[in-house]
């Protein structure tokens, strides 16, 4: 029987764990609990004892190590994942540097890649700014609606709120300059490591190409190791996608979306815009017609990566992937793929720029300020901005959050009333950072005449491998 490719196996596991989530969180009660003798599911499901789950029986024991064990392989793989993705930034980084050699040309590779940065960075903040004002998904109406909105993460928002006073464009900047590289590795911080790498692979090319050559032949082994290990992993991509999602579906179910579904269908809609309209009609226009990434091209290339971040929420986690899909399905260069998406990792969050500005524009609307053209302006530049160094983990925008919020005095306690929601926005727009990165790698990669056609890339041969 022909096996059937790797990205749909993860599509079928994704779907899989959707509907085993849903019918989880539908159909498995407290009284279902109650029926097979545990009185108290939490502390059950927890391992601690409770007199209320003496009557425990051998299905409820069955039942727990289901969930133990699913959490398990959800939570291995994405530790096995985030053990490769600091030292494959930093090896591919400083090759990729090192090898465009002539600081002119990593000077043009690098003014592509921020100018499409930038470009997708601000159209999404204002696309976001534009759909909340459209749409009006913050003014109810009716009273009663506005006060069922969920509030009970409140105390979550407060911790969030602390954490993002603290952040400034300055700030930023600051930071991304480690005091101390090994510190820097250690913390996995990525856009210190994105620093050192460019700077480590500056320095190799400025000194004596004799010293230099054993040094970045050494990295680019390390690389190679380590993309390979990838390849290797994604065979248990599958099961892992299935574990993540059926676990996350399962504790949120659907109830909690209709309070705010109009505000999750301009998040959700905004962002198909940007994936399905924006990256492919850039990389259409931007790449020679002898060798054009299409729509189909783009996404057959960049699916398992885009699924895998859906089910991690995390560019940082899904990093590796993210690469070796750019680098093996697209037919990028290496040292373009590794260089522009290494940036982009910290520089590039289109999903989160237009998260950012809906948020914020709705959260106005919600507490009745009128926000003038200037602040319309304020919010998408702030969001475009400040989208920049948000830390590619889950909920990694609620950091920053509070600080585009007083940019137009939007009362940041407000974050509460989104966070219900923020966990499968957070799956959605995690998905356009890493396709942004992918866009970057195409158009960049092609400008260059480093971009393999599909019958090259099919006779290299290993675009099957995964
Ligand atoms: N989770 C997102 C990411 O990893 C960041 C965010 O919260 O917007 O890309």
């Amino acid at each position: 029987m022909p096996k059937l490719a790797l990205h749909w196996q993860i599509l079928i596991a994704m779907v899989l764990g959707i509907v085993a989530g849903l019918l989880i969180n539908q159909y498995w009660t407290s009284e279902t609990w109650t029926s097979l003798g545990v009185g108290a599911p939490a502390e059950f499901l927890a391992g601690t004892p409770h007199d209320a789950n003496a009557q425990a029986g051998p299905l409820a024991h069955s039942a727990r190590f289901a969930a133990k064990a699913t959490d398990f392989c959800g939570k291995l793989f994405l530790r096995c994942l985030r053990f490769i993705a600091v030292p494959i930034v930093l090896f591919s980084l400083v090759v990729a540097v090192a090898s465009l050699g002539d600081p002119r040309k990593l000077g043009r590779v690098g003014g592509k890649t921020i100018g499409i940065f930038l470009l997708t960075g601000f159209t999404s903040a204002v696309l976001g700014v534009s759909l909340a004002t459209l749409t009006r998904p913050g003014v109810l109406d009716d009273p009663a609606s506005r006060d069922s909105l969920p509030r009970a993460a409140a105390q979550s928002a407060v911790v969030a709120e602390a954490g993002a006073r603290e952040y400034s464009a300055w700030k930023v900047v600051l930071d991304a300059v480690p005091e101390n590289p090994f510190h820097a590795i250690a913390n996995a911080q990525m856009l210190q490591i994105v620093v050192l790498g460019i700077v480590l692979g500056l320095g190799l090319t400025l000194i004596d190409p004799e010293k230099a050559t054993p040094v970045i032949r050494a990295f680019d082994g390390l690389a190679e190791a380590v993309l390979r290990l990838v390849q290797l992993l994604m065979h248990a991509a599958p099961i892992a996608v299935f574990a993540l999602i059926s676990t996350i579906i399962a504790g949120l179910g659907l109830a909690v979306f209709k309070a705010l579904a109009l505000y999750c269908l301009v998040v959700v809609g905004g962002l198909a815009i940007i994936l399905f309209v924006l990256y492919p009609g850039l990389t259409t226009l931007l790449t020679p017609r002898s060798n054009r990434v299409g729509f189909a091209r783009f996404f057959r290339a960049m699916s398992p990566a885009q699924i895998f971040a859906f089910s991690s929420s995390s560019s940082a986690a899904t990093f590796p992937v993210t690469l070796q899909c750019c680098r093996d399905r697209l037919g990028a260069d290496e040292g373009i793929a590794s260089f522009v998406c290494s940036l982009g990792v910290s520089f590039n969050m289109d999903g989160t720029a237009l998260y950012q500005a809906i948020v914020v524009t709705f959260l106005a609307q919600l507490y009745g300020i009128d926000m003038s053209f200037g602040d319309c302006v304020t919010v998408a530049l702030m969001a475009a901005l400040l989208s920049i160094g948000v830390p590619g983990i889950p909920g990694g925008s609620l950091v920053v959050m509070a600080v585009v919020l007083d940019s137009i005095r939007v009362p940041a306690d407000g974050i509460a009333i989104i966070l219900a929601v923020d966990r499968v926005l957070d799956m959605c727009r995690t998905v356009i950072n890493i396709s942004g990165d992918a866009m970057g790698t195409a158009i960049v990669a092609a400008s260059e005449g480093k971009l393999l056609t599909p019958a090259e890339l099919a006779a290299r041969g290993d675009s099957a491998t995964t």
